[in-house]
């Protein structure tokens, strides 16, 4: 079964087509699309499900698009759908992670929670659109840690394993991350409809 992982990002290709063992997963470039999907909605649900839906009707096949962020409490959930364009998008994570420390300099350790958010919508080309969404808990940490992962990793510390996201190993990451979550429940949906 051919599906669609609208994606360009070559590690989260990787990590998608381990999670979704037996569906023949392609990437944007190998399905021959181009176009870039404007994430403008207010949710993380309307961004993915937006994606999925147009390349569905480009490409006549099920088509699966995710969409993430980071919520920060102190920061009424800021930046949320907007964390890659949080300071612009062309900013490095070094200065976005600096500025993200400074703004929550007078927040006590309680108030440092936060987690990272992701949806995964699936459109097929029946019309259905199914999503499904993963949760990571943790807070902001005093300092940035770490070398592995991407974006906020550095910042985003986990209680129960005493380490920032970015000093987690890969495998680790994905056994709990807010993705890995989302991208097993959607696997379970798939194998559902598809039976
Ligand atoms: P997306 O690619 O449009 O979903 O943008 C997600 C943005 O949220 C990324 O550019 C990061 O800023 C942030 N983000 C989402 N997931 C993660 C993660 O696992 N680690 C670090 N940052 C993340």
């Amino acid at each position: 079964m051919d599906i669609i992982f609208a994606t360009k990002n070559k590690g989260k290709l990787k990590e998608v087509k381990a999670i979704l063992e037996g569906y023949n997963v392609m990437g944007m470039e190998e399905a021959g699309i181009e176009i870039d999907v404007i994430e403008d909605g207010e949710t993380f649900e309307d961004n993915a499900i937006k994606k999925a839906k147009e390349i569905m009707l480009i490409s006549n096949k099920i088509v699966l698009a995710d969409d993430s962020g980071i919520e920060i409490d102190y920061l009424d959930k800021k930046p949320g759908v907007h964390s890659a364009r949080f300071l612009g998008e062309n900013t490095p994570y070094t200065i976005k992670n600096q500025k993200v420390l400074e703004m929550l300099e007078s927040a006590k350790k309680e108030e440092r929670t936060a987690r990272y958010v992701a949806v995964i919508a699936a459109a097929f080309p029946d019309g259905t659109v199914l999503t499904e969404r993963g949760i990571m808990e943790g807070e902001i940490a005093q300092e940035p840690k770490g070398e592995n992962g991407f974006g906020y990793d550095p910042i985003f510390y986990i209680p129960e394993y005493k380490l920032t996201v970015a000093e987690m190993e890969p495998a680790e990451k994905n056994k709990i991350s807010h993705r890995g979550i989302a991208l097993r429940a959607i696997k379970k949906r798939l194998d559902e409809k598809i039976s």
